[in-house]
């Protein structure tokens, strides 16, 4: 059973300062800081100054209100919440599974002529950890066969802001900001934090929205805000073969690769970006992953599907592709959504492809499913914000011209 909550109170108040349109300083690399506060008319020899502020209140402290920017003058203050903001999305509902997974469906104002999306962020405490599953994209343009968002057409990127916006509604929700009267300094340390990682596995393809995933985990991996180590950020890709050699040089985040099947003419079917994308060149990517070793290892997810990718000849498969490769192998167990066409395989079957994968050295891999009661698990994740239809957009076009 799950419990829905009404968040409504809350979110009301946030969305009336974040539809008002003024451009947010949160998702700002230090250098946009700097150009926002110099267009509001901070002399130049004072930006550093107060761009190492901001980014201690929005980062360190977590507040989303100019007003509880103590050090900054009131003045200033003002001058900034007249120009910009730092509020909240409108957090729409949020349900807590049986087993203690959290999800939240936040609500972005519109960009341009669109309408406000909506987006699902998924929270998963477990023993001695707790992961944050956070979204890129709303829907896919991706179309993987066993997966709820892929059929959901791409209504739109996220941008920097909002994909850093669920790591922060998450931490206010979850308490991991220290309050906006604690003393300076006190800030909720590192093993007390209730998200200690956080992984791209939430609704989109990362890949395909690498700029703004790119801002937002250098943004959360910044030593002098968020402080997330690296190695607790996962990326996880269907496999956009020429972005993962640049995630390697440019983001250093681990690397998860969605496989689900060890050879072409099946990933073609469940994973089609392999026709653009195939094994060989996928493989060739994670071998030349930088920084990989046996403490640093790219994960392969493998859902379980039934009668479809499931036998013991692909577990051997699976094991020899891997050979060489610094590896953990995550065995997903399918989770069904509404109209899917796949079953998960038999629990006897999960556990005969798991002894193959064992012996050959990979310890417990299967990922235990979380929040299924709440449509919360890996693909089942899905929003209700459709793109617009041509006609809809062309009259929305006109209005605004
Ligand atoms: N688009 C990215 C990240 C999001 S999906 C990617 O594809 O990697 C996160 C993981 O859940 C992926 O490995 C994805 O293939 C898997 N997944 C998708 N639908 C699923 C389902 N119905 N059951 C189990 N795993 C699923
Ligand atoms: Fe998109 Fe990932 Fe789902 Fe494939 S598995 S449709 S890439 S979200």
């Amino acid at each position: 059973m799950s419990i829905s909550y009404d968040l409504k109170p809350v979110g009301v108040a946030a969305a009336a300062d974040s539809l008002t349109a003024r451009p947010s300083l949160v998702g700002k690399s230090r250098e946009e800081l700097g150009t926002a506060l110099q267009a509001v008319g901070v002399p130049e020899r004072q930006v550093r100054m107060r761009v190492s502020q901001l980014w201690h209140w929005l980062y360190v402290r977590g507040v989303s209100s100019f007003a509880d920017m103590a050090n900054i003058s009131a003045d200033l203050r003002e001058k900034l919440a007249a120009h910009f903001s730092v509020a909240r999305p409108e957090i729409v509902t949020g349900q807590i599974s049986a087993d203690g997974t959290r999800k939240w469906l936040l609500r972005f104002p519109p960009r341009g002529a669109g309408r406000p999306v909506e987006v699902e962020t998924v929270y998963i405490p477990e023993e001695g950890r707790g992961t944050l599953c956070i979204s890129s994209q709303v829907g896919c343009t991706l179309t993987c066969s066993f997966c709820h968002t892929g059929t959901q057409r791409l209504v739109r990127n996220l941008t920097a802001e909002e994909i850093l916006a669920q790591l922060l509604v998450a931490r206010d929700c979850l308490g991991d900001f220290p309050g906006k009267d604690t003393p300076a300094g006190a800030i909720v340390p590192e093993e007390g934090r209730k998200i200690s990682n956080i992984v791209m596995m939430g609704m989109g393809e990362p890949l395909y929205n690498f700029d703004a995933v790119k801002q937002a985990l250098l943004i959360a991996s910044d030593g002098e805000g968020l402080s997330l180590s690296k190695r607790r950020i996962t990326l996880s890709t269907s496999g956009i073969v020429p972005e993962i050699y640049r995630a390697g040089e440019e983001i250093g985040v681990m690397l998860a690769i969605s496989l689900h099947a060890v050879s072409n003419p099946l990933r073609d079917m469940l994973v089609p970006i392999n026709k653009k994308y195939p094994l060989e060149e996928l493989m060739e990517a994670c071998r030349q992953y930088p920084g990989l070793s046996n403490a640093r290892r790219i994960t392969f997810e493998y859902v379980m599907l039934k009668d479809v990718n499931d036998s013991v000849e692909d577990a051997r498969k699976l094991v020899a592709l891997l050979k060489g490769i610094p590896a953990k192998i995550n065995l997903i167990p399918f989770n069904p959504w509404p109209g899917s066409n796949y079953q998960c395989s038999d629990w006897e079957q999960i556990e005969r492809f798991a002894d193959i994968v064992n012996k050959a050295g990979y310890a417990s891999p299967v990922r235990t499913p979380r929040g299924r009661d709440i449509l919360a698990a890996c693909g089942q994740l899905k929003s209700q914000s459709e793109r617009l239809r041509k006609t809809e957009r062309q009259a929305l076009e006109k209005e605004c011209a």
